[in-house]
């Protein structure tokens, strides 16, 4: 069994799930694999249905679903409603498409000869997902997997399972037919026997890129179509001549949100010299300020960290920072006190007189840390923003529509913000990154085309054999 616990209260479980060995991964497979052919030529605007009538249920039980994912993983419940508006979002975006998904007709360069394409579903698809999004992650996978006529075996993440399992048993509950989503649970070990089963035939992963380049390799191993969207260390450039207050209200909410467990959280700080000061003394006062406690309080800032190999992985860059000649200034500790001592609280964390190549400015840290670097002026401000493995998100606060303009061409992110923080993405947007944060997949809009193959169709009602290129 895996058990799901309350991070603010390790004590508590929340639920108990059966971990799914390689006999229920074959049969979650098999299950799909079976049900495929029927659901394929189900048409596609009755496939949207099923995601319509799952919108409006999770709309219904969206403070219920908020309530379960805030104590499974913590996060503050104001974002965990977000979180399940989002879903509620996607699938009403990606119902829409049951009745857009166009492909394209072009005359034949034969006469008496038609030509065009459609979109063909790929077959059984893995859907591997991260415990920080819990619901609106696996709504950005299943729901386009489903309206294309594919058949789907999702994976939660192990720290947020019941949550998960209850979004898809809403939407089985909507209508699906039986094998069409099925659920296994458990971690390494269950996803990996996932990704390598030859039933399946597309692998859509969001988490980790250490474990995102096994995936791949998995995959390369057996030509298996796979979407990868991994890490990030993304960046806010504050320039001299940035609306200061703006700028650090969206570093406090980029950096410190869902206890910096995004993968767009603002985790540097790119700060021109001539204000460097001054933002990072008011960063700090908010930091310091913000409450730690449990995400179900209405007072509560920030939550915890979703486990104590998190909190052990964040706490262990304040001796790297340290080391390399950083400052803490604030944070840099464990809450120890009663009633936090229970879970696992990490004090909201500010690197200063940080390098762009110290540890603490290239690795995700993946906690409530930031760290603010200095620049000259905006051309260093965007090479330091560009000189990290991964190109998720980058932001830019300025009032000087030139500055924006140059950052939103030079930053090499697949998402550029002007003047709000490195979070807040939109479902009918592209959503993803370059470089080591993806494999050139998007979703959200285009997300069709990673779980789509493209067909293309010749009818020749000449009546006579034609040849391409040869007869003219
Ligand atoms: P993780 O990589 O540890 O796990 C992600 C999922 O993969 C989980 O379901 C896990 O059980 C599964 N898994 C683990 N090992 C596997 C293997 N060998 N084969 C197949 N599946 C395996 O990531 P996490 O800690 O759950 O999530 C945090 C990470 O996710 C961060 O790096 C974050 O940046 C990233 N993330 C990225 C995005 C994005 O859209 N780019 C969104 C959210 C989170």
């Amino acid at each position: 069994m895996i058990q799901s616990r309350n991070p603010a209260r390790w004590s508590e479980v929340v639920a108990e799930f059966p971990e799914a060995g390689p006999s229920e991964v074959e049969a979650a497979v098999s299950a799909a694999r079976e049900a495929w052919p029927s659901w394929r030529k189900t048409p596609a605007p009755r496939r949207a249905e099923v995601l319509h009538r799952a919108a409006d249920r999770i709309a219904a039980e969206k403070e219920d679903l908020a309530r379960l994912m805030t104590r499974e993983m913590g996060k503050v419940l104001l974002e965990a409603r977000g979180d399940v508006q989002e879903a509620v979002d996607m699938l009403l975006f990606i119902a829409g498409e049951g009745r857009r998904l166009y492909g394209e007709t072009t005359p034949s360069e034969l006469p008496d000869k038609f030509a065009m394409t459609v979109r063909d579903p790929v077959g059984v698809c893995a859907c591997i997902t991260p415990w920080n999004f819990p619901v609106a992650i696996p709504s950005w996978k299943i729901a386009p997997a489903l309206v294309a006529g594919n058949t789907v075996v999702f994976k939660p993440a192990e720290d947020a399972p019941a949550v998960g399992q209850r979004f898809a048993d809403i939407l089985c509950g909507c209508g699906l037919p039986p094998g069409v989503l099925n659920v296994v649970h458990g971690g390494a070990s269950t996803g990996a026997a996932l990704v390598r089963h030859p039933g399946v035939d597309l692998v859509s992963f969001t988490g980790s890129t250490e474990v995102g380049r096994e995936v791949a390799i998995a995959c390369a191993d057996q030509f298996k179509r796979v979407s990868l969207e991994m890490g990030g260390k993304n960046a806010i450039i504050v320039m001299d001549d940035a609306d200061l207050a703006l700028a650090v209200d969206g570093a406090v909410w980029g950096a410190f949100g869902t206890a910096g467990q995004r993968c767009t959280a603002s985790s540097r700080l790119i700060v021109h010299r001539r204000v460097y000061e001054e933002f990072a003394n008011r960063l700090v006062e908010r930091a310091r300020a913000l409450r730690l406690g449990d995400g179900l309080e209405e007072s509560t800032d920030v939550g915890p960290l979703v486990n104590a190999a998190q909190l052990e992985r964040v706490h262990s860059y304040r001796e790297i920072g340290k080391r390399e000649g950083a400052r803490v200034a604030c944070g840099g500790e464990p809450a120890r006190e009663p009633p936090l001592d229970a879970g696992w609280f990490y004090r909201p964390t500010v690197f200063l007189d940080v390098e762009p190549g110290m540890r603490i400015a290239q690795e995700e840290i993946f906690g409530p840390t930031t760290c603010v670097i200095p620049a000259d002026d905006l051309e260093e401000a965007i090479e330091i923003a560009n000189g990290v493995p991964y190109g998720l998100s980058s932001a830019l606060y300025t009032r000087d529509v030139g500055r924006a303009f140059r950052a939103l061409r030079d930053l090499r992110t697949g998402i550029v913000y002007v003047n709000s923080p490195t979070i807040g993405a939109e479902v009918h947007l592209p959503f993803g990154g370059t470089r080591r944060t993806g494999n050139g997949h998007r979703e959200g809009a285009h997300v069709l085309d990673a779980f789509t193959e493209w067909k293309t169709l010749y009818v020749d009602y000449s009546g006579r054999l034609q040849r391409a290129q040869i007869d003219q």
